[in-house]
C-alpha cells in the first residue's frame, strides 16, 4: 500500500485549477495555429489570431483565458494500492478547487438552480472517479464553460439509425449551436453505453490531447469524417463564417443494450482547459 496524504491532493488540485484557467495547453495553441493557417475567411483568420493573442496575454499577465472559469470537473483514477490518509478523497478535491478559485481570483460560477444564489466558492465539484490497478492517483482538472456545455446534447437513437444517424445528429448539433459555444470548438462524442455513460464518454473524449490520433482504428476514420462534415457547415470561428468551425472531433465508444443506440455530443469551446497531475 502506498500512502498519499490529502494535503498533497489539495495542493495538486489547487495548482491545477489555477494553471488550467491561465495557461492554454500547448496542444490547443498548436491547433489554433494550424486553424489560422488553414482558415480562408479574413474575419475567421482575424478571430483565430485574436484567440492566440488572448492566450498569450493570459499566460504572461497571469489572468484567466476567459471570464467564464467554468464548472470544476475532475476525472480521477485512483490506484487500488493507494491508501489516502488525512481525510477523505472527495473533500480533498473540493478543498483544492475552493482554494484554487479563491487564490487564483477565478470567477465563482456555481449557483442554486432556481434561486441562482452563488455557492461562493465554485463547489460542488463534478467528480468522475475510477478505481484502477496500481499505486498512483491520476487527476485531470477540466474547467468547463457554460456556453459550450449548454450546446451539448444527448440522444437515445433507435439502433437502426446506425452510423448515418449518429453522423447526422453530431453535425446537426454543432450547426445548430452556431456561435453559442464560442467556436472553434472541440467536439467530444460518446457512442454506446447507456444514458449517463454516453455523456461521460463524450466528456472524457475531450481529455485526449489535440493533434493525437485515436488509438482505436475503428474510431479514427469516424473522427476524420465527422470533422470534415462539421467544417463544411461554414459556422466558422465565433460563428462569423469560415472553414474552421471545429479543431477536432474525439470519439469514445462502448457496447450498448440491443434496444438502444445512445449518443452524446459534448461541445468544448476554444478555451479547452485540462491539466493532468500524477501523484
Ligand atoms: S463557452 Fe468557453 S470561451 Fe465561451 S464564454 Fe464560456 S468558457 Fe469562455
Amino acid at each position: 500500500m502506498r500512502e498519499i496524504q490529502t494535503g498533497s491532493i489539495i495542493e495538486a488540485v489547487k495548482d491545477a485549477a489555477i494553471r488550467a484557467n491561465l495557461d492554454l495547453g500547448e496542444d490547443v495553441l498548436r491547433a489554433l495555429e494550424s486553424g489560422l493557417d488553414r482558415e480562408t475567411s479574413p474575419v475567421g483568420k482575424e478571430i483565430l489570431a485574436q484567440l492566440l493573442e488572448n492566450a498569450k496575454i493570459a499566460r504572461e499577465d497571469r489572468i484567466p483565458i476567459c471570464q467564464d472559469t467554468g464548472v470544476a470537473v475532475i476525472f480521477a483514477e485512483v490506484g487500488q494500492e493507494v491508501h489516502i490518509s488525512g481525510g477523505d478523497f472527495k473533500s480533498a478535491l473540493e478543498e483544492g478547487i475552493r482554494l484554487g478559485y479563491e487564490q487564483g481570483y477565478l470567477r465563482k460560477s456555481i449557483c442554486h438552480p432556481f434561486t441562482r444564489k452563488n455557492t461562493g466558492d465554485n463547489t460542488p465539484v463534478v467528480v468522475h472517479l475510477d478505481m484502477v490497478p496500481g499505486d498512483r492517483i491520476r487527476i485531470w482538472v477540466v474547467p468547463k464553460g457554460g456556453g459550450s456545455e449548454n450546446m451539448s446534447r444527448l440522444f437515445m437513437l433507435a439502433p437502426s439509425a446506425g452510423w448515418t444517424g449518429v453522423k447526422e445528429r453530431v453535425v446537426q448539433t454543432v450547426a445548430e449551436a452556431g456561435p453559442n459555444p464560442c467556436p472553434p470548438t472541440i467536439v467530444g462524442v460518446g457512442i454506446g453505453g447507456n444514458f449517463e455513460r454516453s455523456a461521460i464518454l463524450a466528456k472524457k473524449a475531450l481529455l485526449r490531447p489535440l493533434g493525437t490520433e485515436n488509438p482505436d482504428p475503428e474510431l479514427r476514420p469516424m473522427e476524420h469524417e465527422l470533422l470534415e462534415e462539421i467544417n463544411k457547415t461554414g459556422v466558422g470561428p465565433q460563428g462569423l463564417g469560415g472553414r474552421i468551425t471545429s479543431l477536432a472531433v474525439h470519439v469514445l465508444m462502448m457496447p450498448c443494450h440491443i434496444a438502444s443506440l445512445p449518443l452524446a455530443v459534448n461541445i468544448q469551446c476554444h478555451a479547452s482547459r485540462h491539466v493532468e497531475v500524477l501523484l
